[in-house]
């Protein structure tokens, strides 16, 4: 057993105010920057197999990185809509370690099943799992449906090509979708380059621009000729308009109940798995169990400096966001889960100019959520699938009209019940992509929300006169972007993976577009790396290239 002993603080005043932590006579020290999936799975992961001492620093007041959930008067926000699901046994098992499977009937089923007489078990609970009318600390099993709105129309999504989507769309699209998408199966785009090709030579050019192009333009903000096929390739991957049709066909006959979704296309998946009350209380359990195990986590504070010799990291200074305080920490290993960009940045003069060219050359996407809480949404549920008080069964709507600048629209109430203080209201979040510092990420708080209000009054999905409560939240950098300097990542990649000690993890971190479960395994299997004395980071960045990692969104 490792006896630690406290660390003994030094502290300086010039050219700054440091305090030095003096980590002899302890174990050894993680130093992880960012407390997301990716810091806090690693910080586990060490507390678990290791007698490594994490230490993450993280920028923000919160937990959970873009996976944390917010509280506003008393409602829960998810910041995107987190579905917990992965192609991993590993993930879904270590999901399923921290918050068990629940064992009975959440709020919505009861009551769907008292107001309308609910026929079937779509899935069957965990027996002697918890009970989440009883407990917080338990994962829900909810039914996934998402539908694009154009034309003021629903579609499925993914779309399926039945007899409401063809009449919805009217004669002369049909045809010349079905034209277009006959023409690229004789002529293929010889040369996937740009997501445009991807999109046109999987599904047709009219199909494409009907579906496809504006909703991500909205998300991008560049047209799709100017982003990397690969982004298209990791999003749906295998989905083509055959595998539409033939899995419209076997849902007819099949009664999909089993969570374990290993031989299901990712964009396909039609259960998930969700944390009572969001996703932050996954990363928040965590990070108790860190702390409970002897790890730290300091909060609000961002590390700015990142110091190396030869091939190791030797320290990094972070500031305390508040007082400013500039301290130094030291350590044996490194994790940094915090953007790329501001990584090299903080390394300093010593980075080659090459490295710093396709660094300062990456860029991101962000984003902007407008919680809103309503009496009633003035869509209806026009489907057979009973919801409490008739909501529209969606988790998530696309907003594909191309008048307004919104582009997805949440349903708080349909991922978990106990994300509403309220029941009977509607909890929605929409979400705006945006770039930092652009006109949209620039305007008042309040400006924007009644933006937001007279956008989806506009295309009647709700009526303003119903808004009830609203919060805005601006989340940086919640896509990295495969544009820019992308192309030329490797060269940043072939120098962070010389500093030895230094692992490049999650989804910033890699500026890859990591979903959780990418993000968790990135962390994992650098402590595998650590334990096993595996020097190659190879097997860290193969995480989602391959096919058993897609994911959509
Ligand atoms: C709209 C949307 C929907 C999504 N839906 C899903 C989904 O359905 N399922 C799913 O699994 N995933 C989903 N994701 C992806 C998921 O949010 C991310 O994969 C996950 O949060 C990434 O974890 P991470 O730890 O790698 O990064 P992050 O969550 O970004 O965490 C990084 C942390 O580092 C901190 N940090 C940054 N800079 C510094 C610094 N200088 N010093 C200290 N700390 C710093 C940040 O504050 C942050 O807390 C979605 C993402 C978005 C944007």
């Amino acid at each position: 057993m490792l006896i630690r002993r406290k660390p003994v603080i030094l502290k300086f005043y010039y050219p700054y105010s440091i305090t030095i932590h003096l980590n002899f006579a302890m174990g050894k020290t993680a130093v992880i920057i960012g407390a997301g999936p990716a810091g806090l799975t690693a910080a586990y992961e060490l507390v678990k197999r290791t007698d490594i001492r994490p230490v993450i620093i993280e920028l923000t007041n919160d937990i959970g990185g873009i996976s944390k959930t917010i509280v506003h008067n008393g409602n829960r926000m998810d910041i995107g809509g987190h579905r917990f699901f992965s192609k991993s046994d590993i993930v879904m098992k270590w999901w399923q370690e921290i918050l068990p499977v629940q064992g009975a009937d959440s709020k919505d089923d009861l009551l769907t099943e008292i107001t309308y007489r609910k026929k079937q078990t779509q899935v069957k609970l965990s027996p002697g799992g918890p009970d989440p009318e009883k407990t917080d600390r338990v994962m829900l099993i909810r039914s996934r449906l998402s539908r694009v709105f154009f034309l003021k129309k629903f579609f499925d999504y993914p779309i399926t090509l039945n007899f409401k989507t063809l009449s919805n769309l009217g004669i002369i699209r049909i045809i010349k979708i079905f034209f277009t998408y006959i023409w690229v199966k004789i002529f293929p785009v010889r040369n996937v380059r740009s997501l445009e090709d991807f999109f046109t030579s999987r599904f047709g050019s009219e199909l494409y621009k009907t579906f496809f192009r504006d909703y991500t333009e909205k998300v991008w903000g560049v047209p799709c000729r100017e982003i990397a096929a690969d982004w298209g390739a990791q999003r749906i991957k295998e989905l083509s308009v055959s595998q539409a049709l033939l899995h419209a066909l076997r849902s007819i006959f099949r009664n999909e109940s089993s969570i374990d979704q290993k031989n299901t296309v990712t964009s396909l998946i039609e259960k998930f798995m969700y944390p009572k009350l969001g996703p932050g209380q996954m990363w928040e359990t965590v990070a108790g169990m860190i702390k409970e195990r002897g790890g730290k986590i300091i909060m609000n504070s961002s590390v700015v400096v990142i110091n190396t010799r030869g091939d190791q990291v030797t320290e990094i200074v972070y500031q305390d966001n508040t007082t400013g305080e500039r301290t130094r920490i030291s350590g044996e290993y490194f994790f940094s889960s915090m953007p790329v960009k501001d990584l090299v940045r903080a390394m300093g003069d010593k980075v080659p100019s090459s490295v710093r060219n396709v660094s300062e050359g990456l860029q991101y996407r962000d984003f902007i959520t407008v919680g809103l809480l309503l009496n009633k949404l003035k869509i209806k549920n026009e489907t057979r699938i009973p919801t409490l008080n008739d909501l529209v069964p969606d988790n998530w709507i696309y907003i594909q009209e191309r008048d307004v600048k919104v582009g997805r629209m949440q349903i708080f109430n349909n991922w978990s019940p106990y994300l509403v203080a309220d029941i009977s209201k509607a909890w929605i979040g929409l979400e705006y992509f945006c770039n930092e510092g652009d006109q949209l990420w620039e305007m008042k708080d309040g400006d924007f929300i009644n933006f937001a209000i007279r956008e989806l009054d506009s295309i009647e999905v709700i009526d303003k006169e119903d808004v009830i409560d609203s919060v805005l939240i601006r989340m940086p950098k919640t896509y990295p972007a495969y544009f820019g300097t992308y192309s030329r990542f490797n060269v940043i990649r072939e120098y962070t993976d010389t500093l030895e000690n230094l692992f490049l993890i999650g989804r910033n971190g890699m500026h890859k577009y990591n979903n959780q479960d990418h993000s968790m395994l990135t962390a994992i299997t650098a402590v595998n790396n650590i334990i096993t004395g595996e020097k190659s980071k190879d097997n860290i960045w193969s995480i989602n290239t391959e096919d058993d990692y897609q994911e959509e969104k």
